[in-house]
């Protein structure tokens, strides 16, 4: 590389550091990424690193619809209170309000958006957010750009939440709201949301919830872990996202009449940028129909998931508290994490490590997500590679 600019080189000096500490990150090309199986460099892989978890964004009647010449050409044109809302927009939103049995849906152009603008909506200076440790960045993210009082809580631990929500109402904070994930993004673990709720209700909090990895995956027709267990009514802000078990791209929120209303008002991510494109709204659709048609994928990707965790837990790898579809293996450092990841490659199986920042200091592993696309005798071979490598790296006794 030749010598940058001297107002350039700390950005070497950052990369340098990274390198050392086994935390420099490279973009790789995978062209088939949303397979079961996936081609790296001419060698044929077991994919267990994306996020179709339904196997939507290869289906044929959703990429058909994702290829379809629209009328309403190649993009939207405006944002939404402009000239960008079509009827496809609103055909969608009604749609998605019907599938989460709530009043409204209001669409975003992507998860990370919605989060940085809802957040920052319902909250600002003088008020309290509070976040689980372990949160999505993009909530962490929405919660700082609100200038709200921003304090976390240790890994679902609702007695220390209960203590910041009585805490914020004594000291007369004006509003109050808490934020999670409800499948942990890393972790593949549940929110305790019932908990949740119930504390939100006692001190007079809004609950945002984040069901990126729970919606397509859990509940009733894979309408997420609010509606597994029937709490539609206590959330004040439902996101969910079509980029990864819908298999498509965008996001959106759902909520009473009153907060989409507010919201379209005031989240500056859904004001201040342009509408999605018409073929991103027909994919969406897509997946929903396939979705409601093929029901059964759902409870093919949790039976999949249990019997990849549990194949996990018999070998003696630790998996954190993983209950569904995503399941980590705990390696501790990122180097062994790496050299794991590296390993497993030469086995045949594509699962990445997951290192700082992206989970805390110490806690770097491997990332594993079920397709229910897989079949079983994919996850048995994964399993092999598994224990062949943590015994070789002296992670299995
Ligand atoms: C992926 C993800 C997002 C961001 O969604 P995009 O549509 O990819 O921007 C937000 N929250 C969680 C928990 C996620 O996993």
């Amino acid at each position: 590389m030749s010598s940058p600019p001297p107002s350039l080189q700390f950005m070497q000096r950052r990369l340098a550091v990274l390198e050392k500490r086994h935390l420099y990150r490279r973009l790789k090309t995978i062209s088939d990424g949303t397979k079961p199986w996936l081609d790296l460099s001419g060698r044929r892989l077991l994919n267990l690193s994306s996020n179709n978890y339904l196997g939507l964004a290869t289906h044929p009647v959703v990429a058909s619809a994702a290829a379809t010449p629209s009328e309403s050409g190649g993009g939207a044109g405006a944002s939404r209170l402009i000239t960008g809302t079509f009827d496809l927009h609103q055909q969608l939103e009604t749609r998605l309000a019907r599938f989460k049995q709530a009043e409204a849906a209001l669409l975003f152009t992507s998860g990370y958006t919605a989060n940085i603008g809802v957040i920052p909506a319902l909250v600002g200076p003088g008020d309290v957010v509070l976040g689980d440790e372990l949160n999505h960045a993009s909530l962490i993210d929405g919660c700082r750009l609100s200038r709200a009082e921003f304090l976390t809580y240790p890994h679902c631990n609702m007695a220390v939440l209960e203590e910041q929500l009585a805490q914020a109402q004594q000291s007369g904070r004006r509003r109050r709201l808490a934020v999670t994930d409800t499948v942990f993004s890393m972790d593949g673990d549940i929110a305790p949301l019932a908990e949740m709720a119930a504390l939100c209700r006692r001190y007079d909090a809004m609950l945002f919830i984040d069901e990126a990895h729970a919606t397509g995956c859990l509940g009733p027709g894979g309408r997420g872990l609010a509606a597994q267990l029937g709490l539609e009514e206590d959330v004040t802000v439902s996101m969910s996202t079509f980029s990864k078990a819908l298999g498509g791209f965008g996001a959106f929120i759902v909520g009473d009449n009153l907060v989409i209303e507010y919201l379209i008002n005031t989240a500056r991510s859904f004001i201040f940028t342009t509408a999605l494109p018409p073929a991103v709204i027909a994919t969406a659709l897509a997946a929903l129909d396939v979705l409601e048609q093929e029901p059964d994928r759902v409870e093919q990707l949790q039976s999949l998931g249990t019997f990849f965790r549990s194949g996990l837990q018999d070998l003696g790898f630790d998996t954190l508290t993983s209950a569904t579809h995503i399941v980590p293996v705990l390696v501790g450092e990122s180097e062994i994490a790496l050299a794991m990841a590296a390993a497993l490659q030469e086995e045949g199986v594509y699962a990445v490590a997951i290192r700082p920042p992206t989970v805390p200091l110490g806690t770097a592993r491997l990332r594993a997500s079920v397709m229910a696309s897989h079949t079983r005798d994919d996850l048995a071979f994964a399993l092999d590679a598994f224990a062949k490598v943590g015994r070789r790296l002296g992670l299995l006794t």
